[in-house]
């Protein structure tokens, strides 16, 4: 097994030739859900897969070091994983969350806080005050996302992670957007980092996963002890399935980064679109800081179209390569428009504060050729011709 601590090893062959039974390169998968007692009062490492399992194992020590945590649960979906992080509050705990957060976390930390499970403040990030105001509060966790879904916004890691320490709480980042082969939250000070292993991590749109990365041993421990009690842990085979596409995830977001690169400028320039949020532009507002915390600018990005509802509706009808879906982060080109699709667990009126319009369409982008994404998108423009803007 590698010893490497470079983090495109980890990825690439974490695991790899280490099968004691019968030598076998690839990691075998261990699908059996109970395992044998020594003797009478005598467990070994594995008991019963809810609790511990070897694949899942495999996969949460690779996660753990590719993030540089002490150590991971991987759970069933990217949820349970954000709802795993949640398991340390109390009632009346305060969470401080990104009012501009992926739909479905916010609507978990609604229903959560409405059933009085804990406190929930909802907060733009990257407003100072409002952002001293909540942690005068002395919160329990703030919750990071950055780049934030849809929108991209980038939030400074360490320096929202250094004031909630001094207030007390513990942090944790959703790294979903980047992966730890473009940013690493733990170094940057974060407690937890949280992954939708949906997404980049397996990287071919075929697991729904999650996983927990915790930068202290007796929190990985709690979490993991938590996991278990609530079941939340995932399955044998897509922990098997997410390892081997951890295999690629560096090679992946390279190209897949380039492109979107070039998606971004090619964008710009269409009379058709009026923003383009992407931090690898100098134009972007959080260009400086995801310079500063990423290793790379990613291959999501969204954009707002001039014409409003009517602009999607027909562009979406004639875009080509890119397809109409929610999820992002596989080798396929993704196309969502966040109003009527990933964030319409969030109420109109918290999208309208959070800057999410109905003109707004977010891009996964894939491994297809650079050409093809933008003649793709080059169709969905041709079927605008007349519109406002076009
Ligand atoms: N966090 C972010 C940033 C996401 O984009 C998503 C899903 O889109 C999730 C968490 C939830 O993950 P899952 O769909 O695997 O439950």
């Amino acid at each position: 097994m590698t010893k490497s601590a470079n983090l495109e090893t980890i990825a690439a062959a974490y695991g790899v030739a280490a099968d004691k039974a019968f030598g076998a390169v690839t990691p075998p998968i261990v699908l059996s859900s109970t395992f044998t007692f020594a003797g009478f009062d005598q467990p070994r490492a594995h008991d019963y897969s809810r609790g511990a399992n070897p694949t899942r194992q495999m996969l949460a020590e690779a996660l753990a070091r590719l993030e540089g945590g002490a150590g991971a649960v991987v759970t069933a979906t990217g949820m349970a994983a954000v709802d795993l992080v949640l398991s340390i509050l109390r009632p009346r705990d305060l969470v401080v969350a990104p009012h501009d957060c992926y739909g479905g976390t916010y609507r978990l930390l609604a229903a959560r806080g409405e059933r009085k499970h804990f406190d929930v403040a909802f907060v733009d990030l990257n407003d100072d005050e409002a952002l001293a105001a909540a942690l005068r509060r002395r919160p329990a966790l703030v919750l990071i996302e950055t780049p934030s879904n849809p929108l991209m916004r980038v939030y400074d890691i360490r320096a929202i992670a250094a004031q909630a320490h001094e207030r007390g709480a513990k942090v944790a980042v959703d790294n979903t957007f980047l992966s730890p082969a473009l940013q690493q939250p733990v170094a940057l000070g974060a407690d937890f980092v949280i992954h939708s292993t949906t997404k980049y991590l397996n990287g071919h749109s075929d697991v729904v996963g999650g996983a927990v990365v915790a930068a202290s041993e007796t929190d990985a421990d709690a979490l993991s002890a938590w996991a278990n009690i609530a079941g939340v842990t995932g399955a044998p085979f897509d922990s098997y399935l997410t390892l081997r596409g951890l295999r690629t995830l560096f090679p992946r977001i390279r190209q897949q980064q380039a492109s979107a690169d070039s998606v971004a400028r090619f964008l710009e320039r269409r009379p058709e679109v009026a923003a383009v949020h992407y931090p690898g532009l100098a134009s972007h507002p959080g260009h400086a800081a995801a310079s500063r915390q990423q290793s790379g600018f990613g291959a999501m990005l969204s954009f707002e179209l001039a014409g409003g509802v009517e602009a999607v509706r027909r562009f979406v009808g004639a875009v080509q390569v890119f397809t109409l879906a929610e999820s992002l982060g596989g080798v396929e080109s993704l196309i969502a428009h966040p109003a009527t699709m990933t964030h319409v667990g969030m109420a109109a009126e918290a999208r309208r504060v959070a800057g999410i319009g109905d003109g707004l369409l977010r891009l996964s982008v894939g491994l297809e050729a650079e050409a093809d994404l933008i003649a793709g998108l080059e169709a969905g423009f041709d079927a605008l011709g007349g519109m406002a803007g076009g």
